[in-house]
């Protein structure tokens, strides 16, 4: 990894022209004091995506995106931070000094690079033994492989004998210990599909035996310093972009994606032929949140599907299946219904959720208190759902049920207290922000004036969200430093997504309704109220229930406990007091 001072970053975010360097992927058009595009975070006629040079921010008032320029590289052009702050670095002429490498880590470097070179010279190995044998050549065209697919994802094919990859690497001097650890002899009479990341280098091979009666019909690469079973997915670097405008389809061959992709359908991807991993949808999280998965209609394939979704609910996601009605698979669906009807499909999946709960209960439904049954195996995967897709799940079921809604609200709460204990449910009530306080930092990045005016501990008393504590804390140690508020710095601290776009939004929503400063300064002392308000309420509650306490307990002596109600009865007052002001 290389690490970049600190210095020269700020630098490349204060030479960098945020609407220039959007202007490469969106074209913006002035509108006010900003400029207007497209979103290119999801597909929409009418432009709702805003850049701000002032702010050097963006923000989608469509799908809520937002960030600055280093986010916007990192995320659509899918780039590493420090990849990010390069590529700008030698776009704007600023040379940036790296530290060097250890020891091994150079050789792991090496290592890596000697693979990524072994895994290209033997792709082309593949690709011209593809056109030298008939029978592999039949065999794709069988499965409805046009020629251009086969060119374009390099499909190749694996000889019978391991003896001419053996002799091909040996010329070009290849030793027998690196073609072992990279492990490419397992690969014999299979037709091969390798794995490319995102900037096109081979990471590995899949490859599908040619004849029935030599198992196992699918084979990875051994794992190496380049190849991560359960991480890779197939076809991902081709699919990045659709994924990103239409979700993911999620299949399980090599063959479902490819003949997808070739229909025009390129947002699918496949899992390599292994079972979903939690890191597979943390993966594709970061380019969308629309999931289908489209799994073979054989007993095995819906298996698979009810078996994925614990792990995209635990990953906060729930997904969509496309059902394949009588065909066993993708290919077979497009051949026999063409593949004009599949949009339609698309649109008309069913949530994963749904299609699991009507298994169990086609399961359970000869057993005896079968309802009972099926709550409780529904609960485990309600459990996992919150806010309104909780409720209309628990609704939809009670309703298929034919039950009232609290015996599987009972079934949640019994399970639940476990989950109260590892603090879930904590955590999710600290992930939402209250208007009041996102509004006061808004304020402050659009008049950093005000910061100067203010007793940044009261303030700080006053905030109840952490995340917002922090940001509103960076907002005073950078005013200290530089009597100005560069909210582009501040943003990339922030690592709550969701509270960037917040703030983007509200910033360029205040910036853009021309009030004069006069007019936020009345909004913003209202708000300072309201906040200060709350605050008191909430230290009354608490007095009032430590004097109840006091009161109740007995183990101080007398004098002590004299003295602290005292002291507390008189804060207590002057809680009221400062409160009556308020209302006054
Ligand atoms: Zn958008």
């Amino acid at each position: 990894m290389l690490s970049i001072p600190e210095d020269k970053i700020n630098e490349v975010r204060d030479r960098a022209s945020i609407v220039s360097i959007i202007s490469h992927y969106v074209n913006l058009k002035k509108a006010g004091i900003n400029y207007k595009g497209l979103c290119p975070f999801h597909s929409e006629k009418t432009p709702s995506f805003v850049v701000s040079e002032a702010k050097k921010i963006y923000h989608c008032f469509g799908c809520g995106k937002g960030g600055n320029v280093f986010t916007f590289l990192m995320e659509h052009a899918k780039l590493s931070f420090p990849e990010t702050v390069q590529k700008l670095a030698l776009d704007l002429g600023i040379y940036l000094p790296q530290k060097p490498l250890t020891g091994h880590q150079q050789e792991t470097k090496q290592k890596k690079e000697l693979f990524y070179k072994l895994n290209k010279s033997a792709l082309f190995f593949f690709e011209a033994q593809l056109k030298k044998n008939q029978r592999a050549c039949a065999f794709l065209k069988k499965r409805g492989m046009s020629l251009q697919t086969i060119e374009k994802y390099h499909l190749g094919y694996a000889p019978n004998s391991w003896d001419e990859l053996f002799k091909f690497f040996k010329s070009k001097g290849v030793s027998s210990k690196d073609m072992s650890e990279i492990g490419l002899a397992r690969f014999r009479d299979r037709i091969i599909f390798p794995l490319f990341d995102l900037s096109q280098r081979v990471l590995g091979f899949g490859g599908r035996s040619l004849e029935e009666s030599s198992p196992p019909k699918y084979l990875n690469s051994s794992e190496s310093l380049i190849y991560n079973k359960g991480e890779e997915l197939y076809g991902l670097s081709s699919a990045l972009s659709e994924i990103g405008k239409k979700g993911v389809i999620l299949v399980e061959g090599y063959f479902d994606c490819l003949t997808l992709h070739q229909a025009g359908f390129k947002n699918a991807v496949a899992t390599m032929g292994t079972a979903l991993t939690p890191r597979h949808v943390e993966i594709l999280k970061r380019f969308t949140d629309q999931f289908y998965v489209l799994f073979d209609g054989d007993d095995a394939g819906k298996q698979a599907a009810e078996r994925s979704l614990p792990i995209f609910l635990q990953k906060g996601i729930l997904p969509k299946i496309i059902e394949l009605d009588q065909a066993k698979d993708p290919d077979e669906y497009l051949q026999k219904m063409g593949k004009e009807k599949f949009p339609q499909k698309i649109k008309s999946a069913s949530s994963l959720l749904t299609f699991v709960q009507e298994r169990i209960i086609s399961r359970s439904q000869n057993l005896s208190s079968y309802k009972t049954k099926v709550i409780e195996a529904m609960s485990l995967y309600l459990k996992d759902i919150s806010g309104i897709e909780q409720e209309e799940a628990i609704k939809k079921l009670a309703d298929r049920l034919q039950i009232e809604e609290k015996w599987i609200l009972k079934s949640l709460q019994e399970g639940g207290i476990q989950d109260q204990k590892k603090g879930n449910w904590k955590e999710a009530l600290s992930s939402e922000y209250s208007a009041i306080e996102l509004e006061l930092i808004e304020f402050f990045v659009l008049f950093p004036l005000w910061l100067a005016q203010i007793q940044s501990q009261k303030v700080l008393d006053l905030l109840e969200n952490l995340e917002i504590k922090d940001v509103f804390l960076a907002l005073i140690n950078q005013y200290a430093q530089k009597q100005t508020i560069d909210f582009s710095l501040v943003l990339e601290k922030i690592e709550s997504l969701r509270l960037r776009d917040r703030l983007t939004r509200g910033v360029l929503e205040k910036e853009n309704q021309g009030r004069s400063e006069q007019e936020w300064k009345s909004i913003y002392e209202e708000c300072m109220k309201r906040l200060q308000k709350k605050y008191l309420e909430n230290m009354e509650k608490q007095l009032l229930s430590q004097i109840q306490a006091l009161e109740k307990s007995g183990e101080k002596s007398e004098i002590d406990q004299e003295v602290l109600k005292k002291d507390l009865l008189r804060q207590y007052q002057n809680v009221v007091k400062q409160k009556m002001g308020f209302n006054a």
